[in-house]
């Protein structure tokens, strides 16, 4: 399958990574929107939340579990941070292989739209 997020998985292209276990896979964005900014993705290639059903979302709570974890690890826990996922056209979705966003290490903008 020809999909960015699935060739970092395997490693065919380089990321910085962050975090890995059996079913995700955390790197630092190419190109950073905060002072941390890390994308957490499931190792299955899942397109997008539209894609998200009973069978495949218990990986959305280990996401979570990792991002809290992570959190701790970069030194954003405290202060604050974002977690955030973008789906589709209106949400400026770019790459579609599902991913979070951890954002932070700065006080971050409060728009959402
Ligand atoms: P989206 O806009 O789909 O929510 O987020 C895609 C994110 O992937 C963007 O923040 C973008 O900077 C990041 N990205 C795109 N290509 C690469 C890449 O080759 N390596 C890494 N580490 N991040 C990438
Ligand atoms: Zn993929």
């Amino acid at each position: 399958m020809d999909c960015l997020f699935c060739k970092i998985v395997n490693g065919e292209i380089p990321s910085k990574k962050v975090y890995e276990d059996d079913s995700v896979y955390a790197f630092y964005d190419i190109a950073p929107m905060a002072p941390v900014h890390v994308l957490i993705v499931p190792k299955e290639h899942i397109a997008s939340v539209n894609e998200v059903t009973a069978e495949n979302s218990a990986v959305i709570s280990h996401i979570y579990e990792v991002a809290a974890k992570l959190a701790k690890e970069l030194g954003i826990a405290d202060d604050g941070y974002r977690v955030v996922t973008n789906c589709g056209a209106n949400a400026g979705q770019t790459v579609f292989h599902l991913h979070f966003h951890v954002l932070g290490g700065t006080k971050l903008k409060v728009e959402m739209c």
